[in-house]
């Protein structure tokens, strides 16, 4: 590991929205191409991620693939070294360091964390697996066994990284500089910058985020979603009885969600599509102008996605878990020295 690394993984066991390809594919993406001169980009599927909380197993390969897919249709570098594209299970170390790392964890701190509490008040206590509650120490095992130093983490994330810190502190002070620890949260916002605050918003509720588990899916667009139907859900957005377009998420939040989406779609500032649409009276020709971007963006993005190639993928995916095996099973040894369990030299 001779430059500092970026780590990210995406877990897609529903289908993804127009807010994950915006708040997480596609700055992953552009940080892949922005920068993986200076770092090693480390890209995951986090499949051991993905059945803390019951799904449907016979789904998952297929899942995994797909969500392996997005990143190259968003346009993700398959062929660099700098990148790394790998799927979590294939490096054993994932698992073996959690081990190791799950004896030096409190079940009180486990406990703490908002996720934790969350997840497991909606599914009651026979339903809440061990997984789910040590899941923190999975992900921190992600990230220290590569000595990822920046790791964008969303809001519901921020305790864990807090705890990837924690944990590796307390293994370093007990048996040497075994683990970098990652950067302090402050640091990771500075790094990432503003990406990091997007929110798309629903679209029937404009005053909640734009999320895949919403049931209904009135107000949320899919990217595997018809266009022309994604086109119709933009058409019976909610907005509100101003009559004139403007940029005010407090008052009109509707309003402003369709301009942060179009300003996303056709790769302008805020500022300059908010400038060329303010005061508008007519909604309904407003929303005509995004529905088109949406549905042509969708067309496109389908296109690129059904044009995909197997193979190029597993060819990604083998190169990268082959590096990312060996980088990984470097600092596992080190571990494993330092707690007893492989001889000294
Ligand atoms: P989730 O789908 O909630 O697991 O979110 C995965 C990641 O996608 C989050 O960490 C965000 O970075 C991003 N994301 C999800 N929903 C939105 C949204 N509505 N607006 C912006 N980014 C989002």
């Amino acid at each position: 590991m001779t430059k500092p690394v970026i780590l990210t993984g995406l877990r897609a066991n529903n289908n993804l929205t127009l807010g994950n390809y915006f708040g997480a594919l596609l700055p992953i993406v552009e940080l892949a191409h922005s920068r993986a001169s200076e770092y090693q980009v480390n890209l995951f599927v986090p499949d051991l991620h993905s059945f803390t909380t019951p799904i449907d197993h016979s789904q998952l390969q297929a899942q995994i693939m797909h969500n392996a897919r997005l990143f190259a249709a968003a346009g993700l570098p398959l062929d660099s070294s700098d990148i790394l594209l790998y799927r979590q299970s294939y490096v054993p170390a994932h698992s073996e360091l959690t081990w190791i790392l799950d004896c030096f964890s409190g079940v009180g701190e486990m406990g703490r964390m908002i996720e934790y509490k969350d997840k497991s008040a909606k599914l009651g206590d026979d339903r809440v697996s061990v997984g789910l509650f040590n899941y923190p120490v999975l992900m921190a095992a992600d990230i220290l066994l590569y000595g990822a130093e920046y790791i964008p983490v969303g809001e519901d994330q921020r305790q864990h990284l807090e705890f990837a810190r924690d944990i590796a502190e307390r293994m370093n002070a007990k048996f040497g500089e075994l683990f970098t620890v990652p950067r302090p949260l402050k640091d990771q916002v500075e790094f990432f910058g503003k990406g990091q605050a997007l929110r798309i918003m629903d679209l029937a509720d404009p005053t909640r985020k734009m999320s895949k588990s919403d049931d209904t899916g009135k107000g949320v667009i899919f990217l595997t979603d018809d266009p022309a139907e994604a086109a119709k859900k933009i058409m019976s957005a909610t907005t509100d009885d101003k009559a004139s377009v403007n940029y005010d998420p407090k008052e009109q939040p509707g309003i402003s969600n369709l301009l942060q989406i179009l300003a996303l779609l056709t790769g302008e500032t805020l500022g300059d599509v908010t400038e060329r649409y303010i005061g508008q009276e007519r909604y309904g020709d407003f929303k005509k102008v995004v529905a088109e971007e949406v549905q042509k963006f969708l067309s496109g993005f389908q296109e690129r996605l059904n044009a995909v190639s197997d193979d190029v993928i597993y060819a990604a995916f083998e190169r990268s878990e082959r590096a990312a095996s060996e980088q990984a099973g470097q600092t596992l040894y080190k571990v494993q020295q330092a707690v007893g369990l492989r001889p000294e030299v």
